[in-house]
């Protein structure tokens, strides 16, 4: 038996100290510590990896703070775009949706995708028609709606209609009209977890990059860039997707482990800090392996992040 394990991401980006106010810190790791303990509730209790960190990310989808379901991010157009993914590392089955713009769930459509469908990526209509011909909730585009994300909104749209990962674009409205760092663009939600029969398993949720052009797709619902899982690693990230998807970011984590022999830490490392770096990749990932060990990198100045090993209290953090 291993002592099960789940890591979460809230999204990495420019998070700084200053830009942030006691009370938003507070509920920012009131609510990563409450998520991890319903999700280890569920490996406590003899779940599944895929149960667990299904469940971590339709409740980080259902909180505002984050940008994934609820809470998402703009496009260009005014619209929201969500995108999301789930991997068994079990069993190498996957699912993921992308561009759906009506329903509440995101990460159970993708779920059901990759139980109940024989394809692994459904987009946009099709995508909403399989979703309800399962039975999902739908709801209003307004329901996503959050006064901090329209803010963001408006502040990029000054910023030449540059697009901008949802936390930088957070610092922007804190910082009131800095101008926009050109590197700087992130938000995204996700969750990695191994078993109690050492099963791994990754879903990955968002509403984008803030102001994207109405039809872009990035790394998170993309198998091997922004959500991986084999029976070796399972890797979930946030960050520039572009970036992500051209380094294949999650699917090389796994590589590194399995084809170099390198450890959890250094394959992590080597992707976060070396590869995406040099193509001026700008994020973060967490990921577990069959072993238990957990890592959370990121380049960023922060990502919101924790896990829960076994019973222990969940760990939290948002800095460096
Ligand atoms: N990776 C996400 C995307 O490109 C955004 C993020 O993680 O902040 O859509």
């Amino acid at each position: 038996m291993t002592t099960p394990i789940l890591a979460i991401h809230g999204g990495a980006g420019t998070i700084t100290r200053t830009a942030m106010s006691a009370d938003k810190e507070a509920a920012y790791q009131q609510a990563l510590h409450d998520i991890l303990a319903a999700g280890q509730r569920i490996l406590m209790d003899g779940g599944s990896a895929l149960d667990a960190v299904t469940e971590a990310v339709r409740l980080l989808e259902e909180c505002p703070l984050f940008n994934a379901g609820k809470g998402s991010v703009l496009t260009s157009a005014g619209t929201y775009e969500l995108d999301a993914s789930i991997m068994d590392g079990a069993t190498l089955a996957a699912g993921a949706v992308t561009c759906v713009k009506r329903l509440r769930n995101p990460i159970l459509a993708a779920r059901a995708v990759m139980e109940r469908s024989e394809h692994v990526l459904f987009t946009s209509e099709g995508a909403e028609a399989f979703a309800q011909a399962q039975g999902l909730e739908f709801v209003e585009p307004d329901y996503y709606y959050t006064e901090a994300r329209y803010a963001q909104w408006q502040r990029a749209r000054q910023q030449d209609g540059m697009a901008l990962l949802d936390h930088d674009a957070a610092s922007l409205v804190a910082k009131e009209a800095a101008p926009i760092d050109p590197d700087s663009k992130f938000g995204t939600v996700g969750a990695v977890a191994c078993d109690a029969q050492g099963r791994l398993a990754a879903a990955t949720s968002t509403g984008g990059v803030t102001n994207k052009k109405v039809g872009r797709v990035g790394d998170t619902p993309i198998v091997g860039a922004g959500c991986f899982a084999n029976n070796v690693a399972a890797v979930s990230c946030t960050g520039t997707g572009e970036m992500f998807m051209r380094a294949v970011a999650a699917y090389d984590v796994a590589a590194q482990m399995e084809y170099a022999g390198k450890s959890l830490a250094d394959a992590t490392d080597d992707v976060v800090m070396r590869k995406l770096m040099a193509i001026n990749g700008r994020g973060g990932l967490i990921a577990v392996d069959a072993q238990g060990n957990v890592a959370l990198p990121f380049n960023t100045e922060g990502m919101y992040r924790g896990f829960a090993r076994g019973a222990q209290e969940p760990v939290v953090s948002i800095y460096r």
